[in-house]
């Protein structure tokens, strides 16, 4: 046998070996479905390591916590208790709540891992409606502290993002509406018009 012809035929043997192996991996990608397109899964939210205890009994991160018993004691100040229905969640909790929601049974609560709940960020407080004085209150007030409203049909929800939430200007509301001038002590005279 030629040499040409004897290297041809070992050539031809190697490629009968590999080629199904070539087709079968070629079949295997064909039959895989296609990527998904869907938003990949959601990453396990680390539970905060410094939870911290809030004025009603529920916990939140340390940092958000220290703002909302600021918040908390200014709201007492004018009259009114804020009132934390729900703190920092674990990741049983807000599969449980998530499960309720999903049979129709519970309030709309988000997939777990996708919760600032679990973070310890974010606080449902009873506001009532959005006509009550605490709502109002919260409205005009929670942005100096931190906390904002981030989703638009839960009146309740209140997430602490200190570095996205704006401070109002000087002598204005969270609103933008201008704060009345504060009130003198009683004994200091005011210039009349004369
Ligand atoms: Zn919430």
């Amino acid at each position: 046998m030629p040499l040409s012809l004897l290297r041809w035929s070992i050539a031809l043997f190697i490629l009968c070996l590999l080629a199904p192996t070539a087709f079968a991996s070629e079949e295997r990608r064909r039959s895989m479905p296609p990527p998904s397109r869907k938003k990949p899964a959601a990453r396990k939210v680390d539970p905060p390591r410094q939870l911290v205890r809030i004025s009603g009994g529920e916990h939140l991160r340390r940092d958000a916590a220290t703002a909302f018993e600021q918040m908390y004691s200014e709201a007492r100040g004018a009259g009114l208790w804020l009132w934390v229905i729900s703190g920092h969640r674990s990741w049983k909790e807000q599969k449980y709540l998530y499960r309720l929601y999903r049979k129709g049974l519970g309030a709309r609560a988000a997939r777990p891992g996708r919760s600032n709940h679990q973070r310890g960020t974010a606080v449902d407080i009873s506001v009532g409606s959005t006509h009550t004085r605490t709502y109002e209150w919260l409205a005009a007030n929670a942005c100096r502290f931190g906390f904002r409203r981030t989703v638009k049909s839960e009146p309740w929800h209140w997430e602490y993002r200190p570095r996205t939430t704006l401070v109002p200007s000087p002598g204005q509301d969270c609103l933008g509406r201008l704060l009345e001038p504060p009130v003198p002590p009683e004994g200091v005279a005011t210039p009349s018009p004369s």
